[in-house]
């Protein structure tokens, strides 16, 4: 990952709340970053990547984090994306898709649906077997970076299980329409992706039959941790701007970072930064290890960061005061961004209820 981060300095410069703004990353951003093979810096270097470790992957997926919620956000489609053709595809999948990905395109991943947020067993898509043919029927929602994207990996059922499916965005009934002004990660690319009987070769299809909720854990857990380090970003950008402002601004005749309430503030600050960063570190450790432990880690990574940069932002916009009032304002930014980051990839509660079973079922 040398000069990656160079790089996003350039193409980001002090654009990120122009991009919040208009709601549009410039597509040669993306496509620059793509072709780099950093949007999903984790594909083996057989298959055209970097080959970069989670814990690599991880801290570079925080300081684009740190600058842009939402280039980070199409980052974590991308590499979800990636991921699961990685783990459901066949070697001939891998060769087909993974260097594109690493090469230039852009690819999102679906599994909401209208009525299966939370609950992704009530997904009603369908993914039929017609010979050596597929037919894809289905609505997905809030599809991060669907508008980019020119591949959508469509989670649905197929046979008595599930399967995942490369579904081309241009193929015939595919349509993808825009969600209007989320509140948050306004330029992530959000999209509604309708699939009207859309006819694709078998070969799209990644891990035919597997039972759907296992299918769902496997392309999650990328998305959870990524989604987790994104928010250690968030917290980043949130404590360099509150303590720039608490050193410099001055009230009652001294700094705001002599007032000792305003100086809790950035202790506050610091300690969630501190705890989402060890949480997230323990994870890629597992991550990278192949522990047992990775699949609990990943969502302990994400409620933890994704509760603590939430926080975390609020008390940054709190230490700023009327300076964060202004719209696409780091903090202020930081602040809508963070609060959507506890609701995807599993919320918190339902991140919650998992930890809970494993607390339940953990040996005495
Ligand atoms: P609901 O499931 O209706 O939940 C509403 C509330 O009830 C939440 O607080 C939830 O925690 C709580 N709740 C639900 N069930 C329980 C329970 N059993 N116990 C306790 N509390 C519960 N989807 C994709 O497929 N791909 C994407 O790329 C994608 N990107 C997204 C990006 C953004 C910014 C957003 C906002 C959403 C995105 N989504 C994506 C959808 C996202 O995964 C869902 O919003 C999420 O799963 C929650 O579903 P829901 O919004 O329908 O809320």
């Amino acid at each position: 990952l040398a000069g990656a981060r160079d790089l996003v300095d350039d193409l980001v410069g002090d654009r990120a709340a122009e991009w919040d703004r208009t709601g549009l990353i410039p597509e040669e951003v993306l496509r620059t970053l793509s072709a780099r093979g950093l949007l999903c810096a984790g594909v083996p270097e057989a298959s055209g990547g970097l080959g970069a470790s989670s814990a690599a992957n991880g801290e570079f997926t925080a300081f684009v984090g740190s600058r842009c919620s939402s280039l980070r956000s199409v980052m974590t489609s991308q590499g979800m994306a990636a991921w699961t053709i990685q783990r459901l595809g066949s070697a001939p999948q891998h060769a087909a898709y993974l260097p594109k990905l690493a090469g230039g395109q852009l690819a999102a991943v679906a599994f909401s649906e209208p009525e299966a947020g939370s609950d992704l067993s009530a997904m009603t898509t369908t993914i039929e077997r017609d010979d050596d043919t597929v037919v894809v029927r289905g609505q997905k929602v809030w599809t991060t970076a669907a508008h980019y994207a020119d591949m959508i990996v469509v989670v649905g059922r197929y046979g008595s299980g599930a399967a995942a499916v490369v579904v081309p965005s241009s193929a015939p009934g595919v349509t993808v329409t825009r969600v209007a002004q989320p509140s948050g990660c306004r330029a992530a690319g959000h999209a509604n992706v309708t699939l009207d009987e859309v006819r694709l070769p078998a070969t799209a299809v990644l891990g035919g039959g597997q039972p759907l909720m296992l299918l769902v854990t496997t392309a999650l857990a990328y998305g959870r941790i990524s989604v987790a380090w994104g928010c250690v970003g968030i917290l980043r950008a949130c404590l360099d701007a509150a303590r720039g402002h608490a050193r410099t601004r001055t009230q009652f005749g001294k700094r705001l970072a002599d007032h000792q309430l305003v100086a809790r503030h950035l202790a506050n600050l610091l300690t969630s930064e501190q705890i989402a960063a060890r949480v997230c570190e323990h994870a890629s450790r597992c991550w990278d290890e192949g522990s047992p432990e990775m699949v609990v880690a990943t969502v302990l990574a994400k409620q933890v960061s994704a509760v603590q940069a939430a926080q975390g932002a609020a008390t940054a916009v709190q230490v700023l005061g009327s300076a964060a009032a202004h719209e696409g304002h780091v903090v202020e930014r930081a602040y809508r961004d963070a609060k959507l980051m506890e609701l995807i990839e599993g919320s918190t509660e339902i991140c919650q209820l998992i930890l809970a079973d494993h607390a339940v079922s953990m040996p005495a």
